[in-house]
């Protein structure tokens, strides 16, 4: 297997080698001057050091896996694959929400498995699975470990011992049928691996999420995961063809590609099932030509109402870009401010000079055949121009695309300054979507201010279909140092009540995990839940199947 980056166990990881620096931040992650002085002001933010505890002081329990289950485990896969070594048990403690941030900076592990397992084949998963409902240890799929709804948390009503299914030895592409333009892969290969396998046959799969360095292609099945093109590409789980799950009660073959009539679409199940009916083995996947041409342009309206006005006459006449991306006033400000050189001073003048200095960019993204590029972009400006907007041109939107998986280095120095950092997401019709957008702000704005310490509160659009749109909040605020977690928790809790309420979805693609489980009924009704517990009671019936998340208590 080849050498793959990691993610370090109390963030995301290193600067990556070569990488140019981040808009806001130096080379080495550190935050520019600029960047500090816009936070401290708009959030009463005093920086202060706050790193997390060394690695070695983080708390790990012995791991309670019964002697009988590690040799059944050991003569099933081979000691190499059952691990139970402080550090294979810390990587796989958790993902990498802000929470998780918090509790292992803090020291805390008690998420970790008690031990990790990767199995190599379909057949190996199976018997795990089999082998594990016996002696009653839990199972938690791992794929990338970027879960951000405490996907991996291994909450477990009984208590159990948990191990971890770490899917890394099943990470090759198997089969690519270049005439039905679709890939078979291991559930554990990561976006850049398949990228390059499908780059030398001049095909891409195009999915690209900010977690896209790490995160695995089972992970985006198991959590229907979009990406930053899904607009046009469509999101993960348009892309999949077929899939393998095995489930402690057998394996099933799921999905029959081109397309098929034979009663409902049991492959919807496994799409979004989060581990808790078994683990994905493998995958078919829609691929396409690498596009001829890539055309990038940033856009600026005056206001948010009319952005989001013109993004839905885009969709209605079928004319959204491959990537859209509509940041509001306060995300635009940020960006504006925090970005370093002459070229953002450039840029933010030139805005204030045309009336859109409170105003809201707009990165559009086109790619495919030239003929087909140009005459979309034409067609699209036309209306970008009838909304009010105006051309930025392409400096602005390459900027961001060079920069595009930049954030979550730049999250954990400003963890390590005092902060909270943290996102979350939601879709919602396009009639809905200012009420979500107002109240969900409204919402975390209430329950994150304080005398003198007001939340920063940025969202924008990045998904957009004929019906409505996603919307994505990032949350900044001086953080509560005697209760970071509580904090948090308080104004999570506020602002999913407040966009359920006003009729946004618990998640448009972030998956629900054990964060947000208790909202689930909301989401789709009492009957709803109990249909995917019977389900779950056929495939699981030891419940053994990532227990903590999805399903309410
Ligand atoms: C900084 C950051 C940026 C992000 N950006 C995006 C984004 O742009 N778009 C987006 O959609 N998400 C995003 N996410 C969320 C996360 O990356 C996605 O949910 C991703 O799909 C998870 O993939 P993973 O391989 O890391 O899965 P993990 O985190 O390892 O697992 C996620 C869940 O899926 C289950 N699972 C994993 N593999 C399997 C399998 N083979 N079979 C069955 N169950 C399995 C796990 O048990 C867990 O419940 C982001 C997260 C972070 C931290």
């Amino acid at each position: 297997m080849p050498e793959q980056p990691e993610l370090t166990i109390q963030g995301w990881g290193p600067t990556p080698a070569g990488a140019a620096a981040q808009d806001g931040e130096g080379l080495d992650g550190t935050l520019t001057k600029a960047a500090r002085r816009h936070l401290a002001r708009e959030l009463g933010w005093t920086p202060r050091a706050t790193p997390p505890v060394p690695v070695d002081e983080i708390r790990l329990a012995p791991s309670r896996l019964p002697e009988a289950a590690h040799t059944a485990l050991v003569e099933l896969l081979g000691a190499d694959n059952v691990r139970t070594d402080r550090e294979s048990r810390l990587r796989r403690a958790g993902g990498k929400s802000y929470l998780d941030l918090l509790r292992r900076r803090g020291g805390d592990a008690s998420d970790a498995p008690c031990a990790v397992v990767l199995p190599g084949t379909t057949e190996e998963t199976a018997a795990l699975l089999a082998l594990c409902s016996e002696h009653g240890v839990v199972v938690v799929p791992f794929g990338g470990g970027t879960s951000v709804v405490g996907g991996l948390a291994g909450v477990d009503p009984d208590d159990r011992p948990a191990v971890a299914v770490d899917l890394g030895r099943m990470a090759s592409v198997q089969v690519l049928d270049v005439p039905s333009s679709m890939v078979t892969v291991g559930p554990g290969m990561r976006g850049p691996a398949l990228e390059q396998a499908l780059g030398r046959e001049g095909l891409t799969f195009g999915h690209l999420p900010q977690s896209f360095e790490f995160a695995t292609l089972g992970g985006y099945a198991a959590t229907r995961s979009a990406g930053q093109a899904s607009t046009g590409v469509g999101r993960f789980d348009d892309l999949v063809a077929g899939l393998t799950l095995a489930t402690p009660s057998g394996v099933l073959e799921l999905g029959h590609p081109p397309a098929s009539a034979a009663g409902p679409d049991l492959l919807g199940l496994a799409l979004g099932s989060e581990g808790t009916l078994g683990v994905i083995t493998e995958l078919k996947l829609r691929v396409r030509p690498k596009p001829a041409v890539t055309s990038y342009e940033g856009w600026s309206f005056r206001t948010w109402p009319q952005g989001l006005a013109t993004l839905q006459n885009l969709a209605r006449h079928d004319l959204l870009p491959d990537v859209v991306r509509l940041s509001d006033a306060d995300e635009t400000r940020a960006n504006l401010v925090m970005a370093a050189g002459t070229g953002a001073a450039l840029l933010r003048g030139s805005l204030r000079a045309r009336g859109h200095g409170e105003g809201c960019m707009l990165i559009l993204g086109w790619e495919g055949l030239p003929d087909l590029v140009r005459a979309r972009k034409r067609a699209a400006s036309s209306l970008l121009r009838d909304g009010g907007a105006v051309r930025l041109g392409r400096r602005v939107a390459e900027s961001w695309r060079s920069h595009r998986f930049g954030a979550p280095y730049t999250r954990d120095r400003l963890m390590d300054s005092g902060l909270l950092v943290e996102t979350l997401e939601t879709a919602a019709t396009w009639s809905a979507l200012p009420t979500v957008y107002d109240a969900t702000r409204r919402a975390l704005r209430e329950s994150l201010g304080r005398r003198g310490h007001e939340p920063l509160v940025m969202s924008h659009v990045s998904h957009g279909y004929a019906t409505g749109a996603s919307l994505y909040l990032t949350v900044l605020a001086d953080r509560d140092d005697a209760l970071p977690i509580q904090q948090w928790l308080t104004a999570k809790r506020a602002a999913t009540d407040a966009l359920l309420a006003a009729g946004g979805t618990l998640t448009h693609h972030h998956a629900v995990g054990a964060d947000h489980r208790p909202w689930l009924e909301r989401e789709v009704g009492p009957l709803g839940v109990e249909v995917l517990r019977a389900v779950k009671q056929r495939l699981d019936p030891a419940g053994i199947c990532n227990p903590g998340v999805l399903l309410p208590d």
